[in-house]
């Protein structure tokens, strides 16, 4: 069977001297893999019409048990030019496309997540993307996959003279006399108050992320963020810390 889908490009791999293995967040279908024999030959029908970030659509052989599909035809609807040649987009966008293809599973509904890929890639064409840019992605990504931090400071312990509240990885809530038993002996880090606001602040559409005020709430954040992720999702750790290094290094010019 044939099927049809518009899809991201979000991972690249050569597969043999002249053919690739692509891989696609889609909508609908959750990530696919396809083959694309020959791809590098030079008259392969293939050339141009899939790069990392794109926006295509395309078709692809469904195999009956899942696993690679071969690629039929592609057509490339969104280029995103301005990654090729803004390194710091490129890093942004290169680092979204690795997350969002951590995350998902093939034949899983992921609309929510392509949309939010979709407009990250388009955002980071159109605004030099900084580490502020990467914090709210991956806020962004944890919301919709449902596994936001529930950073609701308790009434009664967490008064305002409190600067800094515990806050536990498992159960990924901040913790106060008040917790269960069990989730006071689980492991726990210490958070700034302020970290923990600029964090609940921050919107889950890109038309509307902003960046963190000041560089110590930046670095809060990005430490925090790097815990629970490491602790909840299986992302690259090397990859992470590759992008945000590149966009500090960015930051100082
Ligand atoms: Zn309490």
């Amino acid at each position: 069977m044939i099927s049809k889908t518009s899809a991201i490009v979000v991972r690249i791999r050569h597969w043999s001297q002249t053919s690739h293995m692509v891989t696609w967040l889609t909508p609908n279908h959750g990530l696919i893999t396809t083959s694309v024999k020959g791809a590098c030959r030079p008259k392969s029908a293939f050339l141009g019409q899939y790069d990392l970030a794109y926006t295509c659509e395309m078709l692809y052989y469904t195999r009956e048990y899942g696993g690679v599909h071969p690629l039929r035809e592609c057509t490339p609807l969104q280029l995103r030019e301005p990654l090729r040649h803004n390194w710091r987009a490129g890093t942004a966008a290169s680092y979204y496309c690795d997350m969002a293809a951590s995350v998902t599973l093939p034949m899983q509904d992921t609309s929510p997540i392509y949309h939010l890929l979709e407009t990250a890639l388009d955002h980071a064409c159109n605004h030099n993307p900084r580490i502020g840019h990467l914090l709210a992605y991956e806020i962004s990504m944890l919301h919709h996959l449902g596994l936001q931090p529930d950073l609701t400071p308790c009434p009664t312990c967490h008064t305002p003279d409190l600067k800094w509240i515990r806050f536990s990885l498992a159960s990924g809530r901040i913790l106060c006399a008040h917790a269960s038993p069990v989730a006071l002996t689980e492991p726990a880090i210490t958070l700034h108050r302020d970290v923990i606001a600029a964090i609940r602040a921050t919107p889950t559409t890109t038309n509307e992320w902003q960046l963190p005020s000041d560089d110590n709430i930046a670095l809060g954040i990005r430490r925090f963020l790097g815990m629970f992720i490491r602790y909840h999702l299986d992302l690259s750790v090397a990859a992470r810390r590759v992008a945000y290094e590149l966009l500090s290094a960015a930051n100082q010019q």
